[in-house]
């Protein structure tokens, strides 16, 4: 099931909405704060050990890059956010970006947002996820460096965040959250399941869709 994620190949880095590749297929977006431990989640989810690392070229950090898993699917990795030192107009120029991608992606079935487990639902998590039910996609949480937390730790925060999720996106999208460690790879089946869901990769049974 997670062999196609194992195909994917970087296409193109997008500063503007025009440089978007076609709209067409399944696309699953991962976003998260700077430092949250995106770029190991997503190259622990597709077993590509480099993939994330050309997101983090220079240049390529402020660009929102898509990665082709086949000919319809794509994974679509979004620029870090909360830097405190960015100055303010990047960071509207990002916000632009990203809201447009939000609203504009016909193609975009659901997005990941990925949050260390220690700090979660900050309050750039929280804008994000608000942009989200505004564009009526559902949200995966990744709690990333579980390892870091005890085991009782780790799933008291996923209780509370599951909590929160429950709270305030109950009447418009479906938000759920696991825990994650890219370093002691706990918690990849279920990312990859997830992802398989919304890009409905095992759907091959019967005709139609
Ligand atoms: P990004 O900026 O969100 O892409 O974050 P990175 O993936 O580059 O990770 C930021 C830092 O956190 C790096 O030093 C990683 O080694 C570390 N890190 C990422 N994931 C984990 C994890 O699951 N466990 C632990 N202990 N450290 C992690």
């Amino acid at each position: 099931m997670a062999e196609v994620l194992r195909n994917a190949q970087f296409i193109l880095g997008a500063a503007r909405t025009n440089q978007f590749p076609i709209d067409s297929g399944w696309e699953v977006a991962v976003a998260g704060r700077s430092n949250a431990g995106k770029s190991s989640a997503l190259n622990v989810i597709t077993g590509l050990r480099g993939l994330a690392r050309i997101s983090k070229t220079p240049g390529r950090t402020r660009e929102i890059n898509f990665f082709q898993l086949d000919q319809e699917r794509r994974l679509v990795d979004l620029p870090g956010y909360g830097y405190a030192r960015v100055p303010i107009p990047v960071r509207q120029a990002w916000q632009r970006l990203v809201e447009d991608y939000f609203r504009q992606r016909q193609c975009l079935r659901g997005v990941v947002v990925v949050m260390d487990c220690r700090h979660p639902l900050t309050e750039f998590d929280q804008q994000m996820l608000r942009w989200c039910a505004h564009a009526r996609l559902p949200v995966h949480l990744l709690l990333t460096k579980a390892d870091k937390l005890s085991r009782g730790a780790a799933t008291a925060v996923l209780h509370k965040v599951r909590g929160e999720l429950a709270h305030s996106y109950k009447e418009s999208i479906g938000a759920t959250a696991q825990l994650f460690s890219a370093l002691k790879r706990t918690g990849v089946a279920e990312a990859q399941e997830k992802l398989a869901k919304w890009m409905e990769i095992e759907e091959k049974k019967g005709p139609g869709i």
